[in-house]
């Protein structure tokens, strides 16, 4: 299950398969309402302006950090003060919820009191520091294909995994760029020595 800092972070959408089209979803309030539902957070805030501004800014301070974290570099401490900054929004309040359907029966879920712009940054913001702190920072990586550099959080058991997921991601792309490529160089190779008649 992805998470919301995730998708903040591949809201600014290229074409993996091309240098083409690019799109920064946060200018359509469609998607970012769809976005902010789909986690549950305020959708009192989603047609203003100003979540749009805010949830960009929160996707910048995200990216540096992500981009340093994958990198095995120490983060700036200014970041994380800007981090901190979004946490301490609040207050919130503890909720426990009994879902037998759902991946784990029990969850344990902070909801803010008042909703607002700030406490829905704020839950996205933990989202990114409940993984730094209770997953493992080194499985979070960018897709090696320069032209996606999708951000994923690698669950393989190995901690292998260089490309972004998903039938049409672009690890399945790849494939078949090389076995294209394979197909084409054994079309264009010259007959092997054996058959060659000088
Ligand atoms: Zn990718």
């Amino acid at each position: 299950m992805d998470e919301p800092w995730i998708e903040l972070l591949n809201s600014d959408w290229h074409d993996f398969r091309s240098q083409g089209p690019a799109e920064d979803r946060l200018e359509s309030p469609q998607w970012v309402g769809g976005f902010l539902a789909q986690w549950k957070l305020s959708p009192r805030v989603v047609a203003a302006k100003s979540t749009r501004i805010g949830l960009g800014e929160l996707r910048s301070l995200l990216k540096r950090l992500v981009l340093t974290i994958a990198e095995g570099q120490r983060p700036h401490p200014d970041d994380l003060e800007t981090l901190n900054a979004y946490l301490a929004a609040g207050p919130f309040h503890c909720r426990l919820q009994y879902m037998p359907e759902a991946d784990r029966v029990y969850y344990l879920r902070m909801e803010p009191v008042r909703e607002n712009l700030r406490t829905t940054l704020a839950h996205i913001a933990r989202s990114f520091a409940e993984v730094l702190v209770a997953g493992d920072p080194a499985r979070i990586k960018l897709c090696e294909n320069p032209d996606c550099r999708w951000v994923f959080y690698d669950r393989s058991r190995s901690r292998t995994r260089r490309w972004c997921e998903g039938a049409s991601g672009c690890g399945n792309l790849l494939k078949v760029r090389r076995f294209r490529e394979r197909q084409k160089k054994k079309r264009g190779k010259p007959p092997s020595r054996s058959t060659r008649r000088d």
